[in-house]
């Protein structure tokens, strides 16, 4: 016997379990359904049940073939669910620890389809905010695709906006996961849809690649690397297909380009890159392939590396020094704004270059010479992006929306000219 929610719906079965809380194989009126029921804090917090409520009609209007709709909102005493079309298949981040890269055919058509998605809600103000390979689900029972891939729908819409209220964030925190967080939400702009462009590209990049381009290490590295950093290309990528990636990881949001430019120039792609087999990158700091690397050391006052090498997990972001690493790159992650002396970089602030074969491995004497001077040069630029975060923090508490959906979330926005 499963479990009530509303007069509705039955909870039969766990399904996954996400960072906002678990979604459950359901029954309703109509057939299975995915009943996702936010956490226990969440539900309980009756400022975001009313703007869940007030939402509603955001979040159900959005009906597309690569669009997880959202068929129905139940608030029930303690119970606060969002009732989803079922997807039966997996979501991308299974795939992608499965296979590490993807072959360059699937992983543009998986992303052209969230392109097509994007553009939708983007046509109707609505900006998703946490595009990330979690949020993206791969229809096992649609037909397959150029190079295979099933058809991949985009989950979430609205749960990243209701979560990031203005009470809910206070001053020294943003929210975001963050190796898909665009730089102008680090300098505290309002997310427009540029930042959904900009996470979808990381997503692409990733697929490629096999890691994000500016993931790895402390948070306050990662974010400094968003708007400090320019992404390294990959060897073996097509050139036409590395020029979308650059633009769409612009640090300006206008230079981006539109999601539904996105995905037409995406797809004129596919017959390029029909039968080509992933690309043979090496992961940075990958050593055996088991999805750890090696952090870069601290040099000693000597200049001589004074701590064994230190062994993360690749794409774990502890958000306090100190604290064990998040192991499941939760959404809405509430990290601290670093302090200016992580900004400056710490051992593990070393931004990640892709390392193709015979280049230098981190932790190598010939890569902590060339980290070493990467931090020199990036040092003077972190301190003025310390001060920027520190506005940025602000803005994003006091100048960010907290009211209705679409009226942030134009498409007139930059980046959606
Ligand atoms: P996260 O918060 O990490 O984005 P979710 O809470 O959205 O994760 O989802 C957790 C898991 O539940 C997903 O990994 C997926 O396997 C499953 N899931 C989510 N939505 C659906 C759906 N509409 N249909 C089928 N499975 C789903």
């Amino acid at each position: 016997m499963g479990r009530k929610i509303g007069s509705r719906y039955t909870a039969n079965q766990i399904l996954g379990r996400g960072s906002a809380g678990t979604v459950w194989l359901g029954e309703g009126p109509e057939g299975p359904v995915a009943i996702k029921l936010l956490r226990e804090d969440l539900s309980s917090d009756q400022e975001l049940v009313s703007r869940f409520v007030q939402e509603r009609t955001a979040l159900l209007g959005l009906d597309h073939p690569n669009v997880v709709s959202v068929r129905d909102l139940v608030v029930d005493g303690n119970d606060l669910a969002l009732v989803m079309d079922l997807v039966r298949g997996t979501d991308l981040r299974t795939r992608l620890d499965r296979e590490r890269r993807m072959a360059p055919e699937a992983a543009v058509a998986i992303v052209a389809d969230i392109a097509d998605g994007l553009a939708a809600a983007h046509a109707v103000g609505v900006v998703h905010r946490d595009v990330k390979p979690e949020n993206v689900l791969l229809d096992m029972q649609g037909p397959l695709g150029p190079g295979g891939a099933h058809p991949a729908l985009l989950t979430d819409f609205g749960v990243a906006k209701l979560i990031d209220s203005p009470r809910r964030t206070r001053a020294t925190k943003i929210i975001g996961t963050p190796d898909y967080l665009a730089p102008e939400i680090v300098e505290g702009l309002p997310p427009r849809a540029a930042v959904d462009i900009y996470a979808l590209a990381t997503v692409l990049y990733e697929l490629l690649a096999g890691f994000t381009p500016f993931g790895g290490g402390h948070p306050g590295a990662v974010l400094r690397r968003h708007v400090t950093e320019t992404v390294v290309p990959l060897p073996g990528i097509p050139e036409e297909l590395w020029q979308l990636l650059v633009q769409c990881l612009a640090k300006a949001p206008a230079s981006r380009l539109r999601a539904s430019e996105l995905a037409a120039r995406l797809r004129e792609q596919l017959p390029l890159l029909a039968g080509m087999p992933p690309l043979d990158v090496d992961e940075p700091g990958a050593e055996g392939g088991d999805g750890y690397e090696e952090a870069p050391v601290s040099p000693s006052a000597s200049g001589e590396a004074a701590v064994p090498p230190e062994r993360v997990r690749r794409g774990a972001v502890p958000l306090v020094p100190g604290a064990k690493p998040d192991s499941n790159r939760d959404t809405h992650t509430s990290m601290r704004v670093p302090g200016p002396d992580e900004l400056a970089g710490g051992a593990r602030g070393t931004a990640r270059v892709p390392r193709a074969a015979g280049a230098p491995r981190p932790g190598s004497a010939r890569n902590r010479a060339m980290a070493r001077r990467r931090r020199i040069t990036l040092s003077a630029a972190a301190v003025a992006l310390a001060a920027a975060v520190g506005v940025g923090a602000w803005a994003v508490t006091s100048g960010d929306d907290g009211g209705t959906a679409p009226s942030d979330t134009k498409n007139s926005a930059p980046g959606s000219p």
